[in-house]
């Protein structure tokens, strides 16, 4: 179980207890009883009943009443044990058989005076496997060992690592007494405010080496100096902008613009919702690069959108004097080899492409900005060889393709600068959701008709399941087919795109498609990310049951990004579990990606979502990203506060901390390595 040292065993949390801090009478007894403590004298001992009802039974008398005591297993032990005329004090789960109260396989202990008020502390349960039980250490026995170990320790075994202040500000119980309080609480109350406490202080301690490991990369990390806004920004913004920008677009736009003025190298995770415009935010960082001499690269994960955002961004800025090239996997030799010429020359000033661009053989001449789109595609080790790309490493903004959870984002990310676009451009109609089964694909399919009718366009997506490419593949075809012979060519045209087409061809559908020429895109995921076709009106996801949260509303943001109203069908068939059902519910009732995000993180837990890279700020013992938000809105406050005021933790009063802080990191585990 992990437990090598007295520590690992004092922080081996108890997972319930069980109150036996006072005795009942029989009488009491009632259909709301659960556990319960009753005193009383052993009569009438007898084995009844054949076979599988076999069992003991025996009852304990009162002044009250009379209880039924019953095993149906040990018996011979128990009746062995069990003395007819004794005094016992006996606990466990009460019942009801045949109007009787009932009691089966009660817990005994032989009365004595000493047990007359129950004990003066709750009973700890604690977690255990089942190899563990047959060795008799069970949930409660594990308890025999935190009993002796608590008797051993003191105070000055478990020092207080929070400073004064901060205890007092938040009213919270000191280190020692929270450990034993949180094994052997006297009250629930006394339980609770250990808990509190030592959640608080996991939350704390996390938020704290965070914020210290964000600082020092401030400090450490020079980075280009962006000085001035320049011509190239300030044209484009005045005469090319083709719309106004949101607030929240204006507000991170600052953000950057602060950020990559003051000598250190951004480093910046962007979280907007499907939609919010993050690529034009992109786009005019990119030109604040230019402005100062520097080159930029934006990167996404498939070749599609990467050739999706040349394309618009070659677009808008087809009047400015900038030179922007694509680059790609499928990116010709001779041409290749040009871009890459002009990159090292400097002549190049922004270019777009998938991972390629980050390869050994690319050399930039003077790379200032790296833009990461839809990052949770991005390996961790993609990243660090941007780093070696210009002698200071260039500012790095990394956008999200969907929200995560803001306890997420502040957990797994706190080490980064972090904005947040929580904002859509005016004048979006919301998408209406809904969920339709299978059988009905035939009205869907009439639906869709009359929107081509209208002159829109329509998405159909099938599921990837990676387990088995073939399947795929074949389910993909069958739907293909089935969909060819609603819309028959030539008055309809279909363009479909999946994995296994090579990618010029790949690249050929999704242009007929963009370009309006075809009616319906019908595809995997790949389309899930980015794609931006403003007169796609409606967005179908056959097996809508197979995708997560985060993807399905990927999917949706396709849709509602033009001036007509837009459907998104969730198609699925009669079977669904409990999870999916909740999955598809939650997408109809909203179209808040931040809502969705937190959906997302109860239903998976944090170790799943999307997004997030593993991260050892997730591994908390007793606190949870999902029930305990403001307990880590509270513990970042304060490490904060205290960072800012004293970022080298030296006060006196924050000595403590610092201590423990040291302390933790130097920690030895040999007893681990094994
Ligand atoms: P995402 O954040 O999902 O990457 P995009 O950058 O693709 O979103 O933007 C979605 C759409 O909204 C695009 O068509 C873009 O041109 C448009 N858009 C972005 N910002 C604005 C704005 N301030 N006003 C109007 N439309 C905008
Ligand atoms: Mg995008």
């Amino acid at each position: 179980m992990n437990i090598f040292t007295f520590g690992d065993l004092l922080e081996h949390f108890p997972n319930r207890h069980i109150d036996k801090t006072s005795v009942s009478t029989i009488a009491e007894i009632s259909a709301a009883t659960d556990f319960i403590q009753v005193k009383g004298v052993i009569e009438d001992i007898a084995i009844i009943g054949e076979k599988r009802s076999k069992r003991l039974v025996a009852y304990l008398r009162d002044r009250t009443g009379l209880l039924e005591l019953c095993w149906f297993q040990g018996i011979n032990w128990v009746q062995k044990n069990l003395h007819a005329g004794s005094h016992y004090l006996v606990f466990g789960k009460t019942g009801f058989f045949n109007g009787r109260p009932q009691m089966t396989h009660p817990e005994l202990e032989v009365w004595s005076p000493s047990l007359a008020d129950g004990k003066n502390y709750l009973e700890p349960i604690y977690p255990t496997t089942e190899k563990l039980k047959s060795r008799a250490l069970n949930g409660k026995q594990i308890g025999k060992l935190t009993q002796v170990l608590i008797s051993l320790i003191s105070p000055k075994d478990i020092r207080e690592n929070l400073p004064e202040h901060l205890l007092q500000k938040l009213k919270l119980e000191g280190r020692f007494n929270s450990y034993i309080n949180i094994h052997y609480p006297k009250n629930y109350e006394e339980y609770n405010r250990a808990l509190e406490r030592l959640k608080f202080e996991e939350l704390f301690i996390a938020q704290t080496r965070l914020g210290l490991t964000r600082l020092d990369r401030h400090r450490k990390s020079q980075g280009v100096i962006f000085e001035k806004v320049g011509d190239i920004f300030n044209n484009f913004y005045n005469n090319y902008l083709p719309f106004q920008l949101t607030g929240a677009q204006k507000r991170v736009l600052k953000e950057i613009r602060t950020d990559t003025a003051r000598g250190r190298q951004m480093n910046r995770l962007l979280q907007g919702d499907v939609g919010s415009g993050k690529t034009i935010v992109a786009l005019l960082s990119m030109l604040l690069a230019a402005d100062n001499g520097y080159q930029s690269c934006m990167m996404a994960p498939t070749e599609i959108l990467a050739t999706q955002h040349f394309l618009g961004l070659s677009h808008l800025l087809k009047e400015m004097p900038v030179n922007i090239r694509l680059l790609t996997g499928s990116t010709k030799t001779a041409e290749r080899r040009e871009v890459l010429g002009k990159l090292a020359d400097g002549s190049l000033n922004m270019i777009v492409g998938t991972h390629a661009i980050i390869e050994d053989p690319v050399v930039f001449h003077s790379l200032g900005l790296a833009i990461v789109d839809e990052q949770h595609r991005f390996g961790v080790a993609q990243r660090a060889k941007l780093w070696n790309k210009a002698p200071l490493p260039p500012h790095v903004l990394v956008m999200t393709a969907t929200p995560i959870p803001r306890t997420l984002a502040m957990t797994a990310y706190g080490d980064l600068d972090y904005s947040v676009m929580d904002e859509l451009p005016p004048g979006r109609i919301a998408i209406t959701t809904v969920h339709r089964n299978e059988m009905h694909r035939v009205k869907v399919m009439d639906f869709i008709r009359d929107e081509i009718t209208k002159g829109r366009q329509a998405y159909i997506i099938f599921p990837l399941i990676e387990e088995s490419d073939k399947l795929d593949y074949e389910n993909l075809m069958d739907g293909y087919e089935h969909i060819k012979a609603f819309f028959p060519e030539p008055k309809y045209r279909i363009s479909m795109v999946h994995g296994r087409l090579p990618a010029q061809q790949k690249e050929t559908n999704m242009q007929r498609f963009v370009s309006g020429d075809t009616h319906i895109m019908v595809s995997t995921t790949v389309i899930e990310v980015g794609v931006n076709v403003p007169n796609a009106s409606i967005m179908v996801i056959e097996n809508a049951e197979k995708f997560g949260l985060s993807q399905l509303h990927q999917l949706r943001g396709r849709v509602g990004r033009g001036s007509e109203k837009s459907y998104c069908i969730l198609l699925t068939g009669n079977k669904l579990s409990n999870d999916a059902r909740e999955r598809i519910k939650i997408m109809c009732a909203t179209n808040d990606g931040f809502k969705i995000a937190e959906k997302d993180l109860e239903l998976r837990g944090p170790g799943d979502i999307e997004g997030t890279r593993q991260s050892g700020a997730l591994n908390f013992k007793l606190a949870s990203l999902i029930n305990d938000k403001e307990l880590l809105e509270r513990a970042k406050v304060e490490a904060d506060l205290i960072l800012q005021q004293d970022e080298n933790l030296n006060a006196e009063e924050n000595l403590r901390l610092k201590t423990y802080l040291q302390l933790q990191k130097g920690k030895t585990v040999w007893s681990r390595i094994s």
